[in-house]
């Protein structure tokens, strides 16, 4: 693939690492290319962060037609810069792409992308403990028509936003909202497809529970209301017993990298852990009895998020005495010491820039 680079000559001054907080400020340059039939993807191009211009009828702005990824480049303490599994996103975006029929982008083409706009970005890769540059790729259709049908014209972006650390005033237990009124996602709907969709459909019941002071809504799944799926922005996992129980993917459920990285740690060091379905009553049984000894969310930007309090119909249950379990921090340092290079991989997990 060739990609033009026009370089931005008013670079910004870069942040102090301490302000840096999660999506705020953004890096000199973008990634883009336009895709058409008569041209497939074309026009690769790093050029100075900017606006995008759209034509007041494309398709993204009336029909919904985006998709996005999220992953980390990592400030090894040597100074080189490290992704982590970066071919999973690039799977699950052409998945993703798949649903909502937007055109794929060959493996290595996305790849040569991604680590190439890393590369043009890397003075932009903090330095301080626990912070990334966070990578933002994202497609969507821009035909210039109000008809509906599939996409013929997309546009996909890469920027990047160097965030500070999630953990920067130490690891704290979320509380978590089960929510049992609005549904995210049905089986042979968009659940497995990250698009911006699911996530303007989420946003009601996520001001519902920010009202009564919890940070995140755990949903059920959409047909029976029954069925444990995800918390907002990232997958789930609860300790019964001796058992790990996350979700299984049954197709309204976004397929979480950190979620996979988790099951396969887990598996390696011996853990019993179970992809299965699990039922709301089931882990209100657990949370009665005691046998829920620990719950946590997964997902990039966190890593590992402790659930410390989950709210259903009205009941409150506090998880581990409302602090980080054992499991949950082994997890967390597990990851993290893979993901910055503070430990080594025995997975193949890191992509060296
Ligand atoms: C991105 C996302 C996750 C977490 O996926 P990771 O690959 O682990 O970052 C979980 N749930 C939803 C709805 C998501 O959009």
């Amino acid at each position: 693939m060739n990609i033009r680079f026009e370089k931005n000559t008013a670079p910004k001054e870069k942040p102090q690492d301490n302000t840096l907080g999660f999506g705020k400020i953004f890096t000199d340059h973008m990634f883009m290319m336009n895709y058409d039939p008569e041209n497939g993807w074309h026009d690769a191009r790093i050029v100075p962060f900017q606006n995008i211009s759209l034509h007041p009828a494309a398709t993204v702005l009336h029909y919904g037609s985006e998709i996005f990824e999220g992953l980390k480049a990592y400030r090894r303490a040597d100074g080189g810069i490290q992704l982590f599994r970066p071919l999973e996103n690039i799977r699950r975006m052409n998945n993703s792409a798949e649903r909502l029929c937007l055109p794929q982008i060959p493996e290595k083409d996305a790849l040569e992308a991604l680590t190439t706009f890393v590369r043009t970005e890397a003075e932009w890769t903090p330095h301080s403990e626990g912070t990334s540059l966070y990578l933002r790729p994202f497609m969507f259709g821009n035909d210039e028509s109000l008809g509906v049908h599939t996409v013929h014209h997309a546009l996909f972006v890469i920027i990047a936003s160097p965030v500070g650390s999630y953990y920067a005033e130490g690891i704290n237990p979320v509380r978590i909202m089960i929510e049992d009124e609005d549904v995210r996602a049905v089986r042979g709907g968009t659940g497995y497809a990250k698009c911006g969709g699911n996530y303007a459909a989420s946003n009601r019941a996520g001001e519902r529970a920010a009202q009564k002071g919890y940070s995140q809504v755990l949903w059920l799944d959409g047909v029976e209301r029954k069925y444990i799926e995800e918390v907002g922005a990232m997958n789930v996992m609860f300790l019964i017993g001796d058992e790990v129980v996350t979700p299984k993917l049954t197709g309204s459920i976004l397929p979480g990298i950190t979620r996979k990285s988790c099951i396969e740690i887990l598996q390696k060091e011996g853990y019993k852990v179970s992809e299965r379905l699990l039922s709301v009553e089931e882990l209100s049984n657990a949370m009665k009895d005691g046998t829920l000894k620990e719950a946590w969310g997964c997902g990039t930007a966190a890593v590992v998020s402790p659930i410390g309090e989950l709210l259903y119909k009205d009941q409150k249950y506090i998880v581990n005495g409302g602090k980080i379990g054992k499991l949950t921090q082994h997890l967390y340092d597990t990851l993290t010491g893979i993901q910055w290079g503070k430990t080594a991989d025995p997975y193949g997990w890191i992509y060296k820039l």
